[in-house]
């Protein structure tokens, strides 16, 4: 079943301590649409200017991601610079041009309309709730966020949050929008708001997942080298919806599975700069490293 992703598609600019790369392919629907595309079909829903490159447009095809929703506008492409410290945690936001973000409006091709599972990835919750409203019925929402607009658009954030059925945000964020420092705590007022999944990224440290009486917590994989966690929050939005897509039903037992299969996604992202780990990356990969984590976290 196919999965639609609206979203962001950006030229980025990484830095890290050792590395420097410019106009690389970013935007967390750009992330999160590669990453679904190892579990089946995807509709990508997003805006660039005429700076974008052919190449990363081959790259979406090749991967099986339908681009007849991406509209490509007079002008440049949304541009964001970002710079990683020694720890990589920490991250700091160099510069943001919406450029042809500023008059998007997120229409979707008339047969788009019916699509099942729908990821809002990480863009103005606006345009989330402008594609909600174009949806039939939708079988499967997931929304993704970011501190921005909890800090600046939070009405339309929690009015989006009694549309979903999963909402996933970091541990950070989750206690910016609630005011709780108690993730558990936390994770019961954010599902009171309105969706009835939770997923709480914790970096390096995992994720937890909480549902009505439901608790799951899985680790992240040992990399011993990160190059590049830029979209990493991305590639396990993307992996979990194309999980749960590809499996045609969201009871717990898939829900689990799908958040492994998100994590998987994302530890192999930041193996490289930009989406260069994805684009090398099998379906057998991806196997080989779920069963990784199921040996990981199996105890007697
Ligand atoms: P993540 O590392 O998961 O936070 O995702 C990073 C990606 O998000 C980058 O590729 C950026 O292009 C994109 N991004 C950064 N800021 C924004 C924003 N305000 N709206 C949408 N996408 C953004």
């Amino acid at each position: 079943m196919s999965v639609l992703v609206v979203g962001s598609v950006a030229l980025d600019s990484v830095r890290t301590q050792s590395e420097a790369h410019d106009n690389l392919l970013g935007g967390s629907a750009s992330y999160a649409s590669m990453a679904a595309s190892f579990f089946g079909p995807v509709r990508m829903v997003g805006i660039v200017g005429d700076d974008f490159p052919r190449a990363y447009m081959d790259l979406f095809a090749s991967r099986g991601v339908d681009t007849a929703g991406l509209q490509r506008a007079r002008g440049k492409t949304f541009a964001w610079s970002g710079e990683y410290e020694a720890n990589m945690n920490n991250r700091r936001t160099l510069s943001v041009a919406l450029n042809v973000f500023e008059t998007f409006r997120p229409d979707l091709p008339a047969a788009w309309r019916e699509t099942e599972y729908v990821l809002l990835a990480n863009i103005a919750p606006a345009l989330q709730h402008h594609v909600l409203d174009q949806m039939r019925r939708p079988k499967f929402v997931v929304a993704d966020t970011m501190d921005l607009w909890i800090e600046t658009t939070r009405d339309d954030l929690v009015r989006l949050l009694g549309r979903v059925d999963m909402l996933i945000l970091n541990d950070g964020e989750a206690k910016q929008l609630t005011g709780i420092d108690s993730l558990p705590r936390a994770a019961a007022a954010l599902r009171s708001m309105g969706p009835r999944w939770l997923a709480i990224k914790k970096g390096e440290h995992g994720c937890l997942l909480f549902g009505e009486g439901e608790f799951f917590t899985v680790g992240a994989y040992p990399l011993e080298e990160v190059k590049d966690p830029t979209g990493c929050g991305d590639c396990f939005a993307g992996g979990l919806i194309g999980h749960l897509a590809a499996s045609g039903t969201v009871d717990v037992a898939t829900l689990r599975r799908a958040v492994v299969h998100g994590s998987v996604i994302a530890s192999f992202n930041a193996e490289s700069f930009s989406l260069k780990r994805l684009e090398a990356l099998s379906k057998d990969d991806v196997a080989a490293r779920f069963d990784a984590f199921r040996r990981f976290s199996r105890f007697e």
